[in-house]
């Protein structure tokens, strides 16, 4: 996978893809992740990105031409067979577990940041496939929102994390993951549950289950409608509801 991101801020996400384990899946090759400064599509002296809004107001908004010439050089250097073009705005759908693993599903992403009152809607209509907002709060421009995007669509690329894993974590199911418990097996009197020193598997299974649908039941009771019930997992909600009634 390849992915482009397009910012008049590079500097703001040197930091996030150099570190830890999207590092390791960089020296890995299991993705190319470029930083495009916007500054280079300009023609003029000043190196111009950004201008007043039509019509009077507060702010500066993100030039057409830059961001087409951009997105247009970005898709002619791929050899990939389809780019989605997204945009970072707090207007966009809100992203989530399902659309990283659409988009890690892609070989080539172009990430537009917006900045100031964001970009000419032209862009928006003209060459944006896909509006991603992070969540229901305004950032000061699209760098971080990127990067968030970025890490949980590369952590699903085959080989970063196991099968196993990836499909036992929050959202795959769509359910709120387990505890989990490490050593040692008791501090400050909290003691780590029997069943999960106790080697049995079945158990620990059951136990996890169990945990999974008490913490969404909880925590999250909206996803509990689109997940896939067992009559076991059933009868384990219906009792919490009636012992909670
Ligand atoms: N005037 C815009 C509006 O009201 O929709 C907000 C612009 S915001 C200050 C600047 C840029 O930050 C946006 O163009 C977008 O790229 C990014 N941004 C802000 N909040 C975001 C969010 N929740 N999700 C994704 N991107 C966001």
């Amino acid at each position: 996978m390849k992915i482009d991101l397009v910012t008049i801020f590079p500097g703001i996400l040197e930091g996030p893809f150099k570190e830890s384990m999207i590092k390791r899946a960089v020296d890995r090759n299991l993705v190319e992740i470029n930083l495009v400064d916007l500054r280079q599509y300009t023609h003029d002296r000043h190196r111009q990105v950004d201008d007043t809004p039509y019509g009077g107001g507060c702010g500066m908004i993100l030039k057409p031409e830059p961001l087409f010439e951009a997105v247009e050089d970005l898709k002619n250097k791929t050899a990939a067979n389809r780019t989605r073009v997204i945009l970072l705005t707090p207007q966009g759908h809100k992203f989530n577990q399902q659309m990283a693993r659409q988009l890690s599903g892609e070989e080539h992403l172009i990430m537009i940041c917006g900045r100031y009152e964001g970009v000419d809607e032209r862009v928006r209509s003209g060459i944006v496939d896909i509006e991603l907002s992070i969540g229901d709060y305004v950032l000061t421009g699209g760098e971080i929102a990127a990067a968030v995007v970025v890490d949980a669509v590369v952590r699903l690329l085959p080989g970063f994390i196991s099968e196993e894993a990836a499909a036992n974590e929050s959202f795959s199911e769509p359910l709120l993951e387990h505890p989990h418990y490490t050593r040692p097996p008791e501090y400050r009197d909290m003691k780590v549950p029997d069943v999960l020193l106790s080697g049995n598997h079945g158990e620990i299974e059951k136990w996890r289950r169990q945990q999974s649908l008490k913490r969404t039941y909880e925590r999250r009771p909206d996803l509990l409608e689109q997940a896939e019930l067992s009559t076991e997992d059933m009868e384990y909600l219906e009792n919490i509801s009636k012992s909670n009634n």
